[in-house]
């Protein structure tokens, strides 16, 4: 028989914002547990972003809830640093996670209100159950990488994989390779194979606002004093004035300006990491969208260009998975797999569910959702003990 694991709180996955969450209930000495598939915490930062990777936000809006990134580190992380500070804060924290742990399936017990969370223990293949009050879904807004559907892709006679797993480019050094997508991860991406020594291109489809890192912090911070609409005028002339007209080079400044379009559908502007220079250079070649991928290695733009490329690396974005594994989804997520009320909203539905890492703001949101689920539960539990008396 299935052994019944009770608990007041069970957290899926041990990212940034379910440890986050994990520290503030443990401040508040509500007892709780993480579960992870994998076997190690920031798994993201871990495995599945490039050996170089630095974060493209100023530390000060990095930090996880009580317990800011120590003055010693710079302004700007590297993974590594990042990885030390997430292991420093659940050390602190004691947060508690069982790794190796793939959650299967979640379901609300009709009987009791209470969550009924299936976990395979995948070191030894076993299952375990736990059965909690509330559930925290951190499973991230990135879970799952995605490559959109190609016309001959299968055909294609080169290598070709999702950002996700390119982690070096160490075996691109003279080699023909192409990103696709030119969000932060493909810019990045874009940016250390040409360091490596590849002949890159990349594929930019529609205008795109780019921007260096100060410039990004400077307008991060002008939020807390200005309306979205002047913080948007003094970041499109800052990125002008710096980088000139880069029209001539592929990529072409958006009409609605960042941060509105950020807080419209989530999308994030380029925060240039070195791409963006090098593209002026013509280090970087920019082409529009693929139309398709003919025989061998070439492929087809939709304005009729064709190149070769030994690789293509499909920077094409992701998919929570929380679909896959929470079948009660519907009591707050969409059938995207994401929260239906929108930030700031997002955190918390009905039948003690909550999530923690949806709100399209990357790391600087965790602080905001965990803190909330935190007080919310609390909240919850003094109303429930406050009836038994
Ligand atoms: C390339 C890249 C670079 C980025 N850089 C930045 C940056 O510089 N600054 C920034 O603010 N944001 C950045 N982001 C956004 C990034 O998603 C967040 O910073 C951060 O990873 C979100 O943390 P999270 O805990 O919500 O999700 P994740 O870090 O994705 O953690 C989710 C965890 O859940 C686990 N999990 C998933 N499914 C299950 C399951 N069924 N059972 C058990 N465990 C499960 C996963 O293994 C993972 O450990 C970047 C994103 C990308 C793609």
């Amino acid at each position: 028989m299935m052994e019944i694991i009770e608990v007041p709180v069970v957290i899926v996955g041990a990212g940034p914002a379910g440890i986050a969450t994990a520290g503030c209930l443990n401040k508040l000495n509500i007892p709780n547990i993480v579960l992870e598939r994998d076997d190690c915490n920031a798994s993201f930062y871990r495995k599945r972003t490039h050996d170089n990777l630095k974060l493209h936000l100023d530390k000060k809006f990095c930090s996880l809830p009580h317990y800011p990134i120590p003055p010693s580190f710079p302004n700007f992380l590297t993974r590594v640093q990042f990885l030390r500070y997430i292991e420093s804060y659940v050390a602190y924290f004691n947060v508690s996670i069982k790794y190796n742990r793939a959650v299967d399936s979640a379901v609300v017990l009709e009987r009791s209100n209470k969550w009924r969370v299936v976990a395979k223990d995948t070191s030894s293949g076993t299952y375990e159950t736990y059965v909690s009050d509330f559930l925290v879904v951190a499973t991230g807004e990135n879970s799952e990488g995605f490559i959109p559907e190609i016309e001959g892709l299968e055909k294609y006679d080169g290598v070709y994989m999702h950002s996700s797993k390119y982690l070096n480019g160490r075996e691109t050094y003279g080699k023909n390779v192409l990103v696709v997508g030119s969000g932060n991860s493909g810019m990045d991406i874009a940016n250390d194979l040409t360091n490596c020594g590849a002949y890159t291109s990349i594929v930019v489809r529609s205008p795109v606002h780019f921007f260096s890192k100060e410039m990004m912090f400077a307008g991060m911070s002008m939020l807390k004093h200005f309306e979205v609409k002047t913080v948007d005028k003094f970041m499109v002339a800052m990125s002008k004035m710096f980088y000139g007209n880069m029209s001539k080079f592929g990529l072409i400044r958006p009409k609605e300006g960042p941060f509105a379009m950020k807080m419209k559908n989530g999308t994030t502007p380029i925060i240039d990491m070195g791409c963006v220079k090098k593209i002026k250079n013509r280090q970087v070649k920019v082409f529009p969208a693929i139309l398709s991928i003919e025989e061998a290695k070439t492929v087809q733009f939709t304005n009729g260009q064709r190149a070769q490329f030994d690789m293509i690396i499909f920077a094409t974005g992701y998919r929570t998975n929380v679909l896959s594994w929470l079948e009660d989804y519907e009591i707050l997520f969409n059938e995207d797999g994401m929260p239906k009320p929108s930030y700031p909203n997002h955190w918390g539905g009905e039948q003690g569910i909550y999530c923690a890492g949806f709100s399209r703001l990357g790391l600087e949101g965790i602080p905001y959702d965990a803190k909330n689920i935190a007080n919310h539960i609390q909240y919850t539990i003094n109303l429930r003990e406050s009836f038994n008396h």
